[in-house]
């Protein structure tokens, strides 16, 4: 097979969580041909559930927003950050300011997978492939020109233009290459469940809010995925998993926050307790000779504010943008992917500081940016609110400005910021002088 410009595929993507649809949705629709391959059967289970405005934004953008209206998910209209110490605050999604989304939906993430990766292989020059595991990457003179992976019991192999990894913390391509960096800064495991039965009128807070707990070595969340389902998971150091049972840690730690056990009274378990460990890396090197990298196959660090899939989906596009400049020829590779890669990190890495803000334990309980930032930072709450619902790549949100002030936070090695809001674009300016 070729598409007539040598190769099989424009690309292939591996992958089929949000990041590699967003790509595939992106570059098909500009009449390019994508090969998709994900090892699962979707709906699969995922953790990752409550969205940002802006990940609503961009999935509205992308054509699919209407689709999780039709699947009823239930709608976060606030975040509610409490301490263990006493400490409540909770920050308003509409008080972002005029212009922008107040509110958002809180996703089943297997339902949510399934919605976009269809919406994905509905796209004419889209073939999606399930159960197809990439085991390998094919390379020549330096550049990755296709892969080799496992479908229906055979080993088959694809060439293309460009090859995205979207895989996620498998990173095929990310670790094939050596590109990854294990980081230990924050050295967390999560672990968590599902209830079922839940009735909101229980809630001590707002209907749809994620409730963040902080305590004195760990937080959780509260995230309700469905109208009578709710996601609660404890994030605490990694060294306590080897030495204390996961489900006597879990009940220890919901005890710490009153607020969510109360929200979950009358529940029953719905989804046993699983978990995840070993999610903090990076990678320096995002594109290169025939690659891309997207999502989290390039960086993950820690789930607290709930960008993972807002910046999932906003590398995907942009890296399908920039691999359409490479391959109409309007651009040099090199520029591309020396430009694609600023993008990315400058998003990781802002989002990447407003994690550092909360394991800043210079306060009791609770990191000192943090509770500035919920009470006395001196600063608008409308910079607040639009940093926690994904203003990443500002340079004039005087919130974001003092987290990228902070020393000892960065992430990549040197590097030139490239700012312009990837959902708000031209706009940005405007907006932000509201
Ligand atoms: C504990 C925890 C809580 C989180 N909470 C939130 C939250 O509330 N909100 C939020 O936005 N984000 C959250 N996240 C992050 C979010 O889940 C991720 O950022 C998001 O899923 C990234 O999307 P992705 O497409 O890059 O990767 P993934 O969604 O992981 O998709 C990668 C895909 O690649 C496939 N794959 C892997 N290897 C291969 C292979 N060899 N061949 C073919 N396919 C392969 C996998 O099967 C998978 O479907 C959380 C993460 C954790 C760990």
């Amino acid at each position: 097979m070729s598409n007539g410009r040598g190769t099989d595929y424009d690309a292939i993507v591996i992958g089929g969580g949000p990041s590699g649809s967003s790509y595939t949705i992106t570059l098909t629709k500009a009449g390019y041909t994508v090969l998709l391959l994900e090892r699962d059967k979707f709906p699969r289970f995922h953790i990752g559930e409550s969205l940002l405005p802006y990940t609503a934004d961009v999935l509205e953008q992308l054509g699919v927003l209407h689709k999780l209206g039709e699947e009823g998910f239930p709608i976060k209209l606030g975040l509610e950050l409490s301490g263990s110490d006493g400490f409540l605050r909770r920050a308003a999604l509409g008080d972002i300011g005029d212009g922008y989304r107040k509110w958002t939906y809180q996703v089943e993430r297997a339902d949510f997978d399934k919605l976009l990766l269809d919406s994905a292989a509905e796209q004419p020059g889209a073939t999606v492939l399930e159960e197809a595991k990439v085991g390998r990457l094919i390379q020549e003179d330096g550049r990755v020109t296709g892969v080799e992976y496992t479908y229906q019991g055979e080993t088959r192999g694809a060439s293309a233009r460009y090859v995205i990894d979207a895989s996620g913390r498998a990173g095929v391509l990310a670790r094939g290459l050596g590109l990854r960096t294990s980081d230990a800064n924050l050295k967390m495991a999560a672990v968590y469940k599902h209830f079922g039965n839940l009735d909101e009128s229980r809630n001590p807070g707002y209907e749809g809010d994620t409730q963040i707990g902080v305590h004195e070595n760990g937080w959780l969340w509260a995230i309700p995925i469905r109208k009578d389902v709710i996601s609660v998971g404890a994030m605490m150091p990694a060294s306590l998993l080897r030495e204390f049972r996961p489900e006597d840690l879990y009940a220890q730690h919901l005890k710490r926050l009153p607020r969510i056990e109360e929200r979950i009274e009358g529940t029953n378990v719905y989804r046993e307790l699983s978990g995840e460990q070993n999610f903090e890396y990076h990678a320096n090197t995002l594109a290169g000779p025939g690659f891309f990298i997207i999502g989290d196959a390039g960086c993950f660090s820690d789930p607290v504010f709930s960008a993972g899939v807002y910046l999932a989906l906003v590398t995907g596009r942009r890296a399908a943008e920039e691999t359409i400049k490479c391959l109409t020829g309007e651009e040099r590779e090199a520029d591309v992917a020396e430009r694609y890669g600023a993008f990315f990190k400058t998003g990781y890495e802002t989002y990447y500081r407003l994690i550092r803000a909360v394991y800043d334990n210079r306060a009791p309980v609770m990191g000192r940016f943090i509770q500035q930032m919920f009470r006395e930072s001196g600063i608008h709450e409308k910079w607040r609110v639009r940093t926690l619902n994904g203003d990443f790549w500002t340079d004039t949100n005087p919130f974001v400005n003092r987290l990228r002030a902070e020393p000892g936070w960065d992430l990549f090695g040197k590097y030139d910021r490239l700012y312009g809001c990837p959902v708000h674009g031209e706009r940005q300016r405007e907006l932000q002088a509201r």
